[in-house]
């Protein structure tokens, strides 16, 4: 239906972190799959995983207790705060799922009658009504409105709008059921969370019995060299959201929640394709190879080494690069306000020297890579993203 402004290639073979087009030029793939491919292209773990699970079993409902689903459930139950897990597909539907986990915990627990979750302007949380309606961006919604009631928006990382908003919305009663963060905001902007701010909303929602969401969808899964976004801010949330990285590029979506605002009955929430032998297993696959591979060091280690070339990239062209921005494999090179020149400017560049790269706004270019990055690679993009820029800046120049 058109709905994506799309590049002028397509891509046909992937290996590792390359992908080839259709002319068969290869490229450095710094997307993967929108911060999606956790272990790159074709991983032979991926692969054996792929291949025995569609041999043995790949999908038989959730009428029936599904062995690989446990097995995922527990190794994310074991690697973080949280006590329970439902899987669906995507991150916009883990999304829906925290949504109205939320409201039924306002609604039996607090005895909230139209529970409000606050979330921040210039996140994202997905396409769907009610995550389009939590995105706290306009050029989102625009013309679909009526959104979904029940939400309102505060600016991120700043604490003082978000007092100020949680005492006026619960001036008569209390009706602020939860607020709803990206640890990092991804599309945003690549925009880093501040500590100091998330702890005093940690310690917000405890005075006030207000759940935190937090939307790891994107910055969830290593992506940041630590397993979960939140781990960087020092604070746990009570519900929390994975999509992307989980099934390095197989569909599946997780929502994962404490004991404590476990509410959800039999009948209450459900999905046909969630949590299918299938995406558990390749989900499993990943989740093992992260620790096998000891990849949280890598995204650490590569993630300093692409900031700091980035860095010196930015000292070079003070007019039009302001900043880098970013936590391990997560990072955003920010152009200046008035630089005569977008992201996706210096995005096309880097496709023409074979790199991949996606903007974060029209205003930020942003390095996702799969977690596997070698050193090698990331000296590779810095080369290919210094000629983009070079280039950029000489077109826009000349013109
Ligand atoms: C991508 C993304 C989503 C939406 O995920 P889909 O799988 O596209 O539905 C939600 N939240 C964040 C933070 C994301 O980056």
């Amino acid at each position: 239906m058109g709905t994506y402004g799309r590049f002028p290639i397509a891509l046909t073979r992937g290996r590792g972190c390359y992908v080839w087009d259709e002319q068969g030029r290869r490229y450095l793939d710094f997307v993967a799959g929108i911060a999606t491919c956790t272990l790159g292209h074709a991983h032979p773990a991926m692969v054996a995983a792929v291949t025995e699970q569609i041999q043995t079993l790949h999908h038989v409902s959730n009428l029936y207790y599904v062995p690989e689903q446990g097995a995922l459930a527990q190794w994310l139950v074991d690697h973080s705060c949280a006590d329970q897990v439902f899987f669906c597909n995507s991150g916009a539907e883990a999304n829906e799922g925290a949504i109205k986990l939320a409201r039924k915990y306002a609604h039996v627990k607090r005895g909230i009658a139209n529970p409000l979750i606050i979330t921040a302007k210039a996140s994202f949380h997905g396409r769907t009504l009610a995550t389009v309606t939590a995105t706290g961006q306009p050029k989102y919604q625009q013309n679909f409105d009526p959104l979904m009631p029940g939400f309102a928006y505060v600016p991120y990382n700043d604490i003082d709008a978000l007092e100020t908003a949680i005492a006026e919305l619960d001036a008569n009663t209390p009706q602020v059921a939860a607020i709803m963060l990206e640890a990092l905001q991804g599309e945003g902007g690549v925009c880093p969370g501040d500590t100091a701010y998330f702890q005093r909303v940690r310690q917000l929602c405890d005075q006030k019995g207000i759940l935190l969401i937090l939307d790891e969808v994107q910055v969830g899964m290593g992506r940041t060299g630590t397993l979960w976004g939140f781990e960087n801010l020092g604070i746990e949330p009570d519900i929390f959201t994975s999509a992307k990285g989980l099934g390095g590029g197989i569909p599946i979506g997780a929502l994962l929640c404490k004991a404590s605002c476990a509410v959800f009955e039999p009948g209450d929430h459900a999905s046909t394709f969630g949590g299918n032998p299938l995406a558990c297993q390749v989900g499993l696959t990943v989740c093992q190879t992260l620790e096998a591979e000891n990849l949280l060091a890598n995204v650490q280690q590569r993630g300093d080494q692409l900031r700091l070339g980035l860095q010196r990239l930015v000292q070079q062209y003070p007019d039009w690069l302001t900043e880098v921005r970013g936590w391990g494999l997560i990072n955003g090179l920010v152009l200046h306000p008035e630089a005569p020149v977008k992201s996706v400017d210096i995005v096309k560049a880097a496709m023409a020297e074979a790199l991949l790269l996606v903007p974060a706004g029209p205003q930020v270019v942003r390095f996702v890579p799969p977690l596997i990055v070698s050193a090698d690679q990331v000296q590779q993009a810095l080369l290919a993203v210094e000629k983009a820029v070079a280039l950029t800046v000489k077109c826009a120049q000349n013109s």
